[in-house]
């Protein structure tokens, strides 16, 4: 256990720096959109691998380029991070097989990002939302509890 404050939309920047110059490749924006800085103890690399994971995934549905939107809001006691992508979003009966490792649609997916980003919120205490509908996006919620002492 490997834990101290961070800040999260530091974090993200950095994420998102990486996978900017992919993105770019296939016509996609990355943009950041936070108002205030959100504190949160964790770990530092396994929280970047949770962006990192859930952005990537957001790049491979987004074929035709667009926009992917990373939305972070300070709320009462916990930091929501949301990531919002243009792809062709998830069937309702699909969205809770998500989470279970080996499931992809992928050719060479490997099924295990979402199992394991949802592993790592969960030993943060926090928890994974996903909300899509078929044809309308995706969003995926991360909500973490924020520092407070
Ligand atoms: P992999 O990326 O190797 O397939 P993941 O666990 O990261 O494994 O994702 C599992 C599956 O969830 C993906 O194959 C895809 O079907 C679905 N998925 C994940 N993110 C999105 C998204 N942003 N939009 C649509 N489907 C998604
Ligand atoms: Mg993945």
């Amino acid at each position: 256990d490997d834990k101290n404050n961070e800040n999260v939309n530091e974090l993200l920047h950095d994420v998102m720096t990486l996978l900017r110059t992919q993105a770019n490749l296939y016509d996609i924006d990355l943009v950041l959109e936070a108002e205030r800085d959100c504190l949160v103890l964790c770990d530092r690399s396994q929280i970047k691998q949770v962006f990192i994971n859930l952005i990537k995934n957001a790049i491979e549905e987004m074929t035709d380029g667009g926009m992917i939107h990373v939305l972070v809001e300070l709320r009462e006691k916990e930091c929501m991070i949301a990531i919002k992508d243009q792809g062709p979003g998830i069937p309702k009966h699909l969205i809770h097989k998500l989470k279970e490792p080996f499931f992809t649609t992928k050719k060479n997916g490997t099924g295990l990002g979402l199992m394991i980003s949802n592993q790592i919120i969960d030993n943060h205490h926090g928890r994974l939302e996903i909300e899509s509908e078929k044809g309308h996006g995706s969003t995926f919620k991360i909500f973490l509890p924020t520092d407070e002492k």
